[in-house]
């Protein structure tokens, strides 16, 4: 058997130095629970970044696993197989959408939904509407169209030029969109809730203003909901309470249940400009992956399920609200909902997670000054108590 310090060697001689990964091992998880290679325990409120909805060595989800890996793992796009009709039926069923594409990430999802845009706009309008709106504090993804539309300059500087023909606009300020706005837009993109750049959530106002200005201007409204959607909040669409539907909206994160899946979902207006050849991926849309992303989405949309992430969440609020009152000189806020919230600190949030981590808490970042927290959706009280009373002593 090779030890945990022989493979942080290996890791370090091999891997591309992508991240800065601390220094242990994972071997295995349940629940809420991760645990290093030499038997270390730690409460888990990253959830592989807002992917494990369900945490880790969920029964039901093994079972789709191997029952569907026995019985067709991989066919590609060119024959139909039923995990992928059922799967499209239900997320349309559930939301603004009329069809649904698949992909195999977040950023491709990204890469589609700007794809379809452009490709919306020149059937509908001819040349000359190849722009995009984004946000300031915007993340959509790590390729060239994605990483065109993700505002920190620190992501995109380095391997430019990339996609062209996207600006940004400050988030939540309506008149700069509306000034940003013009007749080369095809699209806005935006993430109801912005994950990596900081917590924050668009204000009801500021999607119905949007939805106006896409209106009025003939540009489609893209919702990235890949972090935010799918339960997080509480609500199976963060964008739900503002009561304004997209034209187009992407996923990915929990939807596979831990397996890489991403969605596009189209209303037919959209989806009338797309023929047979416009798009495409090898791998997307495979029984296995929908097979449990189906079952993932029953469990996700479940109305009893939902309402014990809006109960954990609030609670999970009332705590960091106390923590922030508690300790004003290292909180100056509280940002987020449901199980998406985190805390600007006045210290490096790095330093607090580093601390958090020898204590046995994983807690992830966003940005330098925000500590943020993506539990799995089945985490408990009691598990918001033990996170909140490591994250106090990380704090002081
Ligand atoms: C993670 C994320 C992406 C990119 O997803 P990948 O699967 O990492 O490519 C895009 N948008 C948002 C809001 C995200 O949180």
């Amino acid at each position: 058997m090779v030890s945990q310090n022989e493979l942080l060697a290996m890791a370090e001689r091999y891997l591309l130095q992508t991240y800065a990964r601390p220094a242990f091992v994972l071997e295995r998880g349940s629940g809420v629970e991760l645990f290093d290679m030499t038997g270390r325990r730690y409460l888990d409120f990253v959830a592989g970044i807002a992917v494990n909805a369900f945490g880790y060595a969920d029964p039901a989800m093994l079972q789709v696993i191997s029952e569907q890996a026995a019985q067709l793992i991989h066919t590609s796009n060119l024959y139909h197989t039923a995990p992928a009709i059922e799967l499209a039926q239900a997320l349309a069923e559930a939301s603004f959408a009329d069809r649904v594409f698949f992909c195999n990430s977040g950023a491709e999802a990204v890469e589609g939904a700007l794809k379809f845009a452009r490709k919306a706009a020149r059937e509908r309008y001819g040349e000359g509407r190849p722009g995009i709106l984004a946000f300031e504090g915007s993340f959509h993804g790590r390729t060239m169209g994605a990483l065109a539309a993700t505002s920190r300059e620190k992501y995109r500087k380095p391997f430019e030029p990339v996609m062209p023909g996207v600006r940004f606009a400050p988030y939540n300020d309506l008149l700069a969109a509306e000034q940003a706005f013009g007749a080369d837009l095809c699209a806005v993109i935006v993430e109801p809730i912005q994950g990596e750049g900081g917590l924050r959530s668009a204000s009801p106002a500021f999607l119905r203003g949007l939805r106006e200005l896409c209106d009025r201007h003939g540009a489609l409204l893209i919702f990235d909901e890949i972090q935010c959607g799918l339960g997080r909040t509480g609500r199976l669409w963060a964008h739900e309470e503002s009561g304004v539907t997209p034209d187009i909206m992407v996923l990915a994160k929990p939807l596979g249940g831990g397996l890489p899946i991403g969605a596009i979902l189209l209303t037919e207006a959209v989806a009338q400009h797309i023929h047979v050849g416009d798009h495409g991926s090898t791998f997307a849309g495979s029984p296995l992956v929908c097979a449990v992303a189906l079952a993932a989405f029953h469990r996700l949309s479940d109305p009893v399920f939902l309402a014990h992430v809006r109960e954990v969440g609030d609670y999970l609020t009332e705590q960091l609200e106390g923590l922030r009152e508690e300790l004003p000189q290292q909180v100056l806020e509280h940002r987020g909902r449901g199980l998406m919230q985190g805390l600007r600190l006045t210290i490096p949030a790095a330093e607090v997670q580093a601390r958090a981590m020898d204590r046995g808490l994983l807690v992830a970042t966003a940005g330098e000054d925000i500590l943020r927290m993506v539990p799995p959706l089945i985490v408990e009280k009691e598990h918001i108590d033990e996170a909140l009373s490591i994250l106090r002593q990380a704090l002081v």
